[in-house]
């Protein structure tokens, strides 16, 4: 029986005969020549629907296995969704660099965050958001970390999750830096890879041992 294939980076459709692929399109920005090149590969190897997923990336649905090679050769780009327990792809928004209501600059730190973690491999999967002001469209507090922008700076939440139990995320600090928040995910998921369990995302981490002792944990002693 045919299945995903990891080292293709391919997820095998409903129809269990053809594959996805999504190249990395961090942020969901792209340049209108890649956008053509990606729809260039759908058409020449036969793939009906593109779609821009949740995770922002440009998803080719309906490749032949026999096209998976080819298709990647020709894109040329990093696979952009990564299968297994690691850091998934981070989500952000426009932040300052495009929106008029941003108040932090959101692409900066969604590129350097995305950059460093994605594919790190972790007890369980983790989900990162940076929204450039509190309207939050990258639904930072239901993401393991979460980065809200606001005037003073961003808000740092934890522990955010989706699904039939949603959790809201604990915002851990406030009015921090780009480097302060580099600097503290760090210490959390560094922390998070050496205390997590496997399907323990870190939201149930942090309520099974209280989020005061987690922030002692990762050196966070007062917001
Ligand atoms: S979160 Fe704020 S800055 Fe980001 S896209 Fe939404 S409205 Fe704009």
């Amino acid at each position: 029986m045919k299945n995903n294939l990891p080292e293709k980076n391919a997820i095998l459709q409903r129809d269990r005969e053809k594959y996805l692929i999504a190249p990395s399109t961090p942020g969901g920005f792209v340049d209108p020549e890649t956008l053509r090149k990606i729809a260039n590969v759908a058409e020449k190897y036969g793939a009906s629907t593109l779609k821009m997923t949740s995770a922002q990336k440009m998803a080719i649905i309906g490749l032949k296995e026999k096209d998976l090679d080819a298709a990647w050769d020709e894109l040329q780009m990093e696979p952009g969704m990564v299968l297994g327990t690691c850091v998934k792809g981070v989500k952000f928004c426009p932040g300052t660099t495009f929106c008029k209501k941003g108040q932090q600059d959101a692409v900066s730190l969604g590129m350097k965050l995305n950059d460093k973690y994605v594919g790190m491999k972790l007890p369980f999967f983790m989900k990162m958001g940076v929204s450039g002001c509190p309207s939050c469209c990258a639904e930072s507090p239901i993401k393991d970390i979460g980065i809200i922008g606001t005037s003073k700076g961003f808000t740092l939440m934890v522990g955010g999750s989706a699904g039939l139990k949603p959790r809201l995320a604990d915002v851990v600090a406030k009015n921090l830096s780009e480097d302060e928040i580099l600097e503290i995910v760090d210490r959390i998921v560094t922390f998070y890879k050496e205390n997590g369990e496997p399907k323990m995302r870190i939201g149930k981490l942090i309520d099974r041992m209280g989020i005061e002792e987690f922030k002692k944990e990762v050196g966070l002693w007062e917001i």
